[in-house]
């Protein structure tokens, strides 16, 4: 995960190796190494700009070059700001009301049945709760049927209404459903478009609405960098949403995504999914994945 970006970061460390006594050129020549090896992660111009002007002020303020180990003190002041930049503290879910209603939102393809199940997943064998997926894709059959599938895999019951072409009152008599038959989780996964149209956010905005979801999850493949923070925006401006996933962290991309969704929407990345199996989802952990990107 993020190989690429560990290595240059690694290298643009090396600058500071060898050194008796660092001195401002070496700290300004490898703090422009890691503005360089962000933005071949793919993160926005002025958020790697911004990231390397705050660690440089406080490497300032902290008089580095006067420390024993300078090399270490900044390399710990990237990380403490790397680990800000993707959220700082874990975010939990929301799990109040009964039952909790989650709803899925994100373009088709970006993993939301998936991540759908292996939600239920971690909230049946972790949490020990009772939930209820929901299929509110009303233009494929196909995403009914595939959430079919990953339900009967893990014993956890789906509802849907193929005949039903209202998502809002789908959602709203599955929820009914739940009420009724002791579910205290619902899952409700939407359809998606491959790209932002105005139709799918009026329809996911009148789902919102109706339901008043817990938590509303903005599901987005890592893998499609500036394009996941430009789609986690426009749904944002129409959702409010309370937490991002990032799915497929398990493939070859590149980190921008999850380095940069949290200061461009200011909302939480909650879970990672990390691949195609039903328990391929971790909490996600700012700080871990700042050590683990620095190696
Ligand atoms: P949806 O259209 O948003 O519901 O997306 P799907 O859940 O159908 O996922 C699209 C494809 O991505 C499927 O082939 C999934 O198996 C795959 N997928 C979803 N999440 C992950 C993940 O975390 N890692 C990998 N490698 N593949 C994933």
């Amino acid at each position: 995960m993020f190989d690429n970006l560990s290595d240059k970061l690694d290298k643009a460390f090396h600058i500071l190796k060898g050194h008796g006594k660092i001195t401002e050129v070496n700290v300004a020549e490898t703090l422009k190494e890691v503005r360089r090896a962000l933005l071949d992660a793919d993160v926005n111009f002025k958020i790697a700009k911004d990231f390397t002007t705050k660690v440089k002020e406080k490497a300032i303020g902290q008089n580095v070059l006067t420390t024993l180990q300078p090399g270490q003190l900044l390399v710990k002041l990237v990380k403490d700001e790397l680990t800000e930049l993707m959220g700082g503290d874990v975010a939990g879910i929301n799990l109040s009301g009964n039952p909790t209603v989650i709803l899925m939102s994100g373009l088709q393809g970006s993993g939301k049945t998936t991540f759908s199940g292996k939600l239920a997943n971690y909230l049946q064998t972790k949490k020990g709760k009772k939930p209820l997926l929901v299929a509110c894709d009303i233009y494929r059959p196909a995403a009914i049927q595939q959430l079919y599938v990953v339900g009967d895999s893990m014993a956890v019951e789906v509802y849907s209404e193929p005949e039903n072409k209202n998502p809002v009152e789908i959602a709203q008599n599955a929820i009914k459903h739940a009420k009724a038959n002791g579910f205290n989780v619902v899952i409700v996964d939407t359809a998606g478009r491959l790209a932002v149209d105005e139709a799918m956010m009026t329809e996911i905005s009148n789902v919102h609405k109706a339901i008043q979801p817990q938590e509303t999850l903005f599901v987005v493949d890592a893998m499609t960098g500036q394009d996941a923070v430009n789609t986690a925006k426009a749904f944002n401006d129409i959702l409010n949403f309370d937490g991002v996933v990032l799915t497929k962290l398990d493939g070859d991309t590149r980190g921008g995504a999850a380095i940069s969704i949290k200061s461009v929407v200011n909302k939480p990345i909650k879970f990672v999914g990390t691949g195609e199996k039903m328990d391929a989802i971790d909490v996600f952990y700012p700080e871990r994945m700042a050590e683990r990107i620095l190696g």
